[in-house]
């Protein structure tokens, strides 16, 4: 298969939108992002990698992050996470306080801000650095040391993360956070600013594809954990947009509201699109439409 040339067409496809939809902008350091920026690079399962566009350009992964620091959390023995957080989509925005209050300060999985803020306090509780466990993976499967966390964006979202904070407050006034709630904002925050490309984040999740074997062949999770996860993406990665996500798409995928989306396909590699402008619910619109082509002319596909 010639991935390169499916690639270009793919990043042809999604050219009449590119520069359709806003960055995110209740995150001032993303506002200035330009909407038409696109990079698209898939991994191999046997770390074959493949490239369009900016595909070397870092941005700001987000909530792709939290893929990585659920993974992390689970390798490192939090088998009670599943208590402390749902695995049902949500049907309500990635930042909402509505559910919170009638579930009991149990959020509906681990891919809203609510559930990855349970899931960022288990990691930290389980490592004593979240935000650092993350890094250090990130740079681990894609060979790339210089990934970090971009201190602005984080400023920027601590100085502005209200919500996140109330969502913080309201679980651990239920017991759900086990850290100082200052504590584990700062690291989610510091997570989901960190800085990585599309070929970092197509190595970094490909140990998805290797049924949670990692880039060296050791392994970070169990099979079944691996499957669960690549589950749970696909109804609740991509906000509440999981269900047309998987129409058009078809795979298990992470969005975030830096324009990065990074898929799975169980058995042959990761892709990661990305492109600033978001549409209504956040996802990327040029990375969706990207990957929309890929998966109908590829055979890179679950279904
Ligand atoms: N750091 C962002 C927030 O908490 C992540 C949102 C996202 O990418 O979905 O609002």
């Amino acid at each position: 298969m010639d991935y390169g040339e499916l690639l270009s067409e793919a990043m042809e496809a999604a050219r009449p939108v590119l520069g359709r939809g806003a960055p995110a902008d209740y995150i001032p350091a993303l506002a200035c992002a330009d909407p038409a920026d696109f990079g698209m690079a898939l991994a191999t399962v046997d770390g074959e990698v493949h490239g369009v566009g900016e595909w070397r350009k870092a941005f700001s992964i987000q909530s792709v992050s939290k893929l990585f620091a659920l993974a992390l959390a689970l390798s490192h023995g939090g088998t009670t996470l599943w208590q402390r957080v749902g695995r049902e989509p949500s049907g309500n925005p990635f930042n909402s306080l509505i559910q919170l209050e009638s579930e009991h300060g149990i959020p509906r999985n681990p891919f809203i801000n609510a559930g990855a803020l349970v899931v960022t306090d288990a990691l930290l509780s389980l490592t004593g650095d979240a935000r650092g466990a993350v890094v250090d993976f990130l740079r681990a499967e894609s060979g790339n040391m210089s990934i970090d966390t971009d201190h602005a964006i984080a400023a920027s979202e601590a100085g502005h993360g209200h919500r996140n904070a109330a969502l913080a407050h309201f679980m651990a006034s239920f017991g759900n956070l086990h850290n100082e709630v200052e504590e584990v904002l700062e690291h989610y925050f510091a997570q989901c600013s960190i800085s990585a490309d599309c070929r970092d984040l197509a190595l970094a999740g490909s140990f998805l594809a290797r049924h949670g074997l990692r880039a060296d062949g050791s392994r970070l999770l169990g099979r079944g954990d691996a499957k669960r996860i690549n589950a749970v993406l696909l109804t609740c990665g991509t906000y509440d947009a999981a269900g047309e996500f998987a129409y058009r798409v078809g795979l298990p995928g992470k969005s975030g509201v830096g324009g990065g989306i990074l898929a799975i396909v169980p058995g042959r590699g990761a892709i990661c699109a990305w492109s600033p402008g978001l549409d209504a619910v956040g996802n990327s619109v040029g990375a969706m439409a990207a990957l929309e082509d890929f998966t109908s002319r590829s055979d890179w596909s679950v279904f």
